[in-house]
């Protein structure tokens, strides 16, 4: 994982706000053809050709996507383009160029800004990501980033969430659940240090789940990887805010229904064993836990050969008429209707299904 910078405290007054950017962004530089004119004029110049151009923007506020206390500035740096990216490749779409913009109070001195950007540049040269401009401004409490993300596809290739048929299989990348758990143990480490500044954490059985919630990994190998397979998905979507909402979202859009199965869904050993330990039902953390940051697409029923094999993919369900709705199958063949629960309405998820 990374490292803490310590010691140095610079005054972000001692840069002014033109010296902070010249600061942040002088090892920024483009790599892409698309690239025309980066960070240093009054907007960035792209060339995308005749292709498809992608634009998505996220937004990330301390207090409210993420605890400081427990969440480097490297991490956060890193995952904030990781978010972004993952809308990108959800759209089937290479993430080509980002904007990164920040509202910064003075408690953050020059040092852990250098940080934020150390994680952000490692993040872009790893998926192969421009960082073309931003804002830089002050905030009189906490740290807001902004980022704005860029991508590009063939037209034929950009895949839309409103394309499910029904009969289509439902396919999901990787497994689920384990971001959602690393911030349950992370939370209660928190509680443990607060009770006990001097405790020292054992949480080498857990470096899967704080992986996956501190520095996830945006599906950058999906879209080139069903090209390779002869795959169209007919829809997709990435999963940031649980399986269950994601699934919920594809059929609204595409005016279908969905059966998925219980016994189907991903899991890793991790995830099971920490939801035992915190007695929490582990089909619930992969239904509403989120930030799992994989892909959720659809494709149809010819497709099946060229995925079934493939360790990246799983089936887990298959798409249906509307008027069938959308359903959960147990593993003890019972059907529970799906329900959408979003980023602020995990409070019953501790409770165990009774199912
Ligand atoms: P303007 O006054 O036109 O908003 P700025 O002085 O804010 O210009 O920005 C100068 C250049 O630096 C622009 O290319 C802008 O996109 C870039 N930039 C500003 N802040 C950031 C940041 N936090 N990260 C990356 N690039 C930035
Ligand atoms: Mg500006």
């Amino acid at each position: 994982m990374f490292d803490d910078s310590q010691g140095m405290k610079t005054n972000l007054s001692e840069l002014g706000e033109f010296g902070l950017i010249e600061h942040l962004t002088r090892s920024f530089s483009p790599k892409l053809t698309s690239t025309i004119k980066a960070i240093g004029d009054d907007a960035a110049v792209l060339n995308f050709e005749n292709k498809y151009t992608i634009v998505t923007t996220d937004l990330l506020v301390e207090g409210v996507h993420f605890d400081l206390a427990y969440m480097p500035l490297k991490h956060l740096g890193y995952k904030a383009v990781m978010v972004n990216a993952s809308d990108v490749y959800a759209m089937n779409a290479k993430a080509t160029q980002i904007t990164v913009s920040i509202a910064v109070s003075n408690r953050f001195p020059v040092e852990a800004l250098e940080e934020l950007y150390a994680g952000i540049q490692l993040a872009a040269k790893l998926y192969n990501i421009d960082v073309v401009g931003g804002d830089t401004t002050s905030s009189t409490s906490g740290l807001l980033i902004s980022i704005t993300a860029l991508g590009v596809a063939d037209k034929d290739d950009v895949v839309l969430r409103s394309g499910a048929k029904p009969n289509d299989l439902l396919v999901v990348t990787g497994d689920l659940g384990a971001a959602y758990m690393g911030l349950q143990v992370l939370e209660r480490e928190k509680q443990v240090f607060k009770a006990n500044p001097n405790a020292q954490p054992d949480l080498d059985q857990y470096t899967y789940l704080i992986e996956r919630q501190l520095k996830p990994e945006a599906r950058k190998d999906i879209p080139p990887m069903l090209k390779e397979l002869g795959v169209k998905p007919t829809s997709m979507i990435d999963i940031s805010d649980g399986l269950s909402s994601e699934v919920i979202h594809i059929c609204k859009n595409s005016q279908v229904g969905a059966n998925l199965y219980e016994d189907k869904i991903p899991l890793d050993p991790a995830v099971i064993s920490v939801c035992e330990e915190f007695d929490i039902n582990s089909t619930t953390i992969a239904l509403s836990g989120g930030e799992d940051y994989e892909l959720l697409f659809t494709v149809s029923q010819e497709d099946y050969d060229k995925i079934k094999a493939n360790p990246n993919l799983t089936v887990i369900g298959h798409m249906t008429e509307e008027e069938e709705g959308m359903h959960l199958i147990t593993r003890a063949n019972t059907k529970i209707p799906l329900i959408a629960r979003g980023w602020n309405s995990m409070e019953d998820k501790n409770k165990k299904n009774e199912d």
